[in-house]
């Protein structure tokens, strides 16, 4: 799907305008930094963030729990305003919500709301975009079918399995037809046959769509597995320790790409690297540092 895999590097950032990247780098955020608090309470969570998104894009972030990851994808989202640095989703800045955006989040129980129907969860925050009703009820049928929920568009969430409510949240987003997918951990807490089975519909919503995916995930198989991209952060305050671009043959497949061994190289580097930051701040715990 992509035509370049050679990302401008940091030097490229900084000489080219923002407002002249192509169309095709769909995200792009620069010298990203957030802090929490003020004053003796600061918490640093993010230094220095710079990455591109391009159109079509799969890119997985990494990195030791607790070093910034929900904080950096709330940022790309216009969900909280960062310390320092801008984002542009496409050639626009981030600053609240964009509209060509969708979130999916871990807590699903949280996301979906208990007295709407599915369909009507799929379809409220659509009303807002001045669709008309044909329309809404057309990109709802389609994405419960997409998400293989058809005959479920009547049920509340809480009559759906935890698995079943995360298909609801990815279909609430294919009908937003956004353009960037930011998912938070969204399979962290589902069974691992489950969890199987919603990282092969991302893939083929993402193929069938193309739209650009940015996944958060402390599981390093399935970054792999997913990603075109892998982005690895170090601890807090979190910097890009490492990418790895990923040319796994596509279509993934569960067995044959998890067995291949450039997946179990790749896989044994990015634990090396995280078990490396992961020693790091234990070492700052010990030392009061
Ligand atoms: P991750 O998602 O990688 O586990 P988070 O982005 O949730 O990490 O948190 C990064 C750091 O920022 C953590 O040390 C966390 O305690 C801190 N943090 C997160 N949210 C807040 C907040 N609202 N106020 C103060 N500190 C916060
Ligand atoms: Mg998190």
């Amino acid at each position: 799907m992509l035509d370049n895999r050679n990302f401008p590097s940091q030097a490229f950032l900084s000489t080219k305008k923002l407002e002249d990247h192509a169309v095709k780098d769909v995200l792009v955020t620069t010298n990203l930094g957030v802090t929490y608090g003020r004053n003796l309470d600061q918490v640093e969570a993010i230094r220095k963030i710079d990455f591109i998104a391009r159109q079509g894009e799969f890119i997985c972030i990494v990195g030791p729990s607790g070093c910034g990851k929900t904080t950096l994808l709330k940022s790309l989202a216009g969900l909280l305003e960062p310390t320092k640095g801008e984002t542009f989703v496409n050639g626009k800045k981030v600053d609240g919500p964009p509209s060509d955006l969708a979130l999916v989040f871990q807590e699903y129980t949280r996301s979906l709301l208990p007295w709407l129907t599915v369909e009507k969860n799929i379809t409220f925050p659509l009303h807002a975009k001045g669709i008309s009703k044909e329309e809404i009820h057309k990109r709802s049928t389609s994405a419960l079918e997409e998400v293989g929920l058809s005959g479920f568009a009547k049920k509340y969430p809480w009559q759906l399995s935890g698995g079943m409510q995360q298909r609801v949240a990815i279909a609430r987003a294919i009908a937003y037809q956004a353009s960037v997918l930011l998912m938070d951990e969204p399979f962290a807490s589902v069974d691992a046959q489950t969890r199987a089975d919603l990282e092969d519909l991302v893939l083929k919503i993402q193929r069938d769509s193309g739209v650009t995916i940015v996944f958060v995930t402390h599981d390093i198989d399935e970054s792999i597995y997913l990603a075109d991209r892998v982005v690895v952060l170090t601890q807090r305050p979190t910097t890009v320790k490492r990418e790895f671009e990923i040319n796994l043959i596509k279509p993934r497949d569960q067995i044959t790409t998890k067995s291949h061994p450039d997946f179990i190289k790749l896989r044994a580097e990015v634990i090396g690297l995280i078990q490396n930051e992961r020693s790091k701040s234990q070492h700052k715990i010990e030392n009061n540092e």
